[in-house]
């Protein structure tokens, strides 16, 4: 498995695209900006959403049971499943168990965090994916580079390519509108021959077992309403205790992850309608164990928004294929050292630690924060490599002695300026691969400090506690 790093270099070969992506997402993040702002009491809506999960979660065995009570008193079978492996044999199941073998699928991380596609198919099942981002990666049999736009990284020549192999449109043909209309001709042959459909799960209600479904394109809707069995799947961190709940998180959420002041479907879905059945996976995999960690629980309050992808100057330059965990971005970093940390030890350090994530997250998650702390697990684990550790041994050593700080300092500015460049900036020397160092200055700031220091008071000598005229302007030179 290659590094984020490298494989960020290589996104960065190709400059368009690289140039293409960052835009785009800045364009989504100040859309968010434009939307945010114009909503009065913004920064206290994050704080009540953040409060809300705090609370849920806290509190999450209780809401579980009385959703469980509520769905099941409106018509819902609902399940729980522990892990990915226990998430797919049950969808199987119910699949299998009433001859179902097309299902009709919207757009859910959850499945994607479980391979389920992948495990239906491996037993049988086809699997159709309806929303449009998800059905272009489906046909170039690959992973959302987003979480809330899958085929982000895709432009639409590309896209156009892939719908000729697998739609049959004309050679060429790369206009959004004509791209559109034949897939939504080739879905709604899907929509209507699929025996099942399957949806993630937004928000769960505690109170009322309602499920609520945010989406844009309207796929969820005809896959949840059309066949006689839907299945919803959803993350134990769904639930919330009330619908009244529903208004902090919905004005949150189209607005962090689209730049929209509402989805165009926000489906509250209240047990299945009359002749059809349906089933609620409710999946752990992994999320008791960060709600259990004093340090990274908040980790779990995340709505899936994608605004902190984004904003994230380290995900918009290098895409989302480059970061080896299922959900990239900020909240990815997060995540990914949960399920496990020698693995995935790199993804902390695919950050600028600028915290530009923490500042847009709607559920005001610390992401930054436990970034860094996320690095200090890493190292601990002593899973930082020997030539870093060796350099970061070294620099604590020289840091930590003020004489020998000094002594590394001058000999470094008199080494420095007489030294060719390639000595210090060469092929091992990442960070100057893009950088150069500046100008060696003649004197430490520390030595330039006490001369300052000397000269004001000489300056000042005799002026007894008057005022100390021209010291203000000798400091701001
Ligand atoms: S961490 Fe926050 S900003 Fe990032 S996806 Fe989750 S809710 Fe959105």
């Amino acid at each position: 498995m290659k590094s984020h790093a490298a494989q960020a270099a290589r996104f960065l070969e190709d400059a368009g695209r690289a140039r293409w992506h960052d835009q785009a997402l800045w364009f989504v993040r100040e859309k968010r900006d434009r939307l945010a702002r114009a909503v009065p009491g913004w920064e206290e809506l994050r704080e009540t959403a953040h409060a809300i999960k705090r609370h849920a979660l806290a509190n999450l065995p209780a809401y579980l049971e009385e959703f469980e009570r509520q769905a099941a008193a409106r018509g819902a079978v609902v399940h729980y499943a522990a892990d990915a492996e226990e998430h797919n044999r049950t969808v199987l199941e119910i699949m299998t168990t009433r001859g179902a073998g097309l299902l009709a699928k919207s757009k859910s991380m959850l499945t994607e965090e479980c391979g389920l596609n992948a495990f239906l198919e491996a037993n049988g099942v086809e699997v159709v994916e309806t929303d449009l981002g998800e059905r272009i990666i489906q046909f170039a049999g690959e992973r959302p580079s987003h979480i809330v736009m899958p085929a982000i990284h895709k432009k639409k020549e590309e896209v156009g390519e892939i719908f000729r192999r697998h739609l049959g449109t004309a050679a060429g043909e790369s206009d959004p509108t004509a791209l559109t209309r034949a897939a939504r001709a080739h879905l709604r042959e899907k929509f209507l021959a699929a025996p099942a459909g399957l949806s993630g799960v937004n928000f769960a209600v505690a109170e009322t077992g309602a499920i609520v479904i945010c989406t844009n394109e309207g796929n969820a809707d005809l896959v949840t309403s059309l066949p006689d069995l839907h299945i919803a799947v959803m993350g134990v961190e769904k639930i919330v205790p009330k619908t009244r709940d529903l208004a902090v998180f919905t004005r949150l959420l189209a607005r962090s992850a689209t730049g929209q002041p509402v989805t165009a479907y926000t489906s509250h879905l209240v047990g299945p309608r009359p002749g059809q059945e349906l089933h609620i996976v409710i999946v752990d995999n992994g999320r008791s164990d960060i709600l259990k960690s004093a340090k990274f629980h908040r980790a779990a309050f995340c709505l899936r928004c994608g605004a902190c992808l984004n904003t994230c100057p380290v995900f918009r330059r290098s895409g989302g294929h480059t970061y080896n965990y299922v959900i990239p971005g900020p909240i990815g970093t997060i995540l990914a050292p949960h399920r496990d940390l020698k693995k995935y030890k790199d993804m902390p350090f695919a950050s600028s630690l600028c915290g530009s994530c923490s500042a847009v997250c709607p559920v005001k998650i610390d992401i930054h924060r436990q970034i860094v702390l996320w690095r200090n697990e890493v190292v601990e684990a002593g899973h930082l490599g020997a030539v870093k550790s060796a350099v970061l041994k070294a620099a604590t050593a020289v840091m930590s002695r003020t004489r020998l700080f000094a002594a590394a300092g001058a000999a470094g500015r008199r080494v420095l300026r007489l030294a060719p460049r390639f000595l210090y900036n060469n092929r091992l020397t990442i960070w100057g691969k893009t950088r150069d160092l500046p100008e060696m200055p003649a004197r430490s700031f520390r030595a330039e400090y006490k001369r300052r220091r000397r000269t004001r008071a000489g300056d000042n000598s005799g002026h007894g506690d008057g005022p100390r005229s021209g010291s203000i302007e000798r400091w701001s030179k």
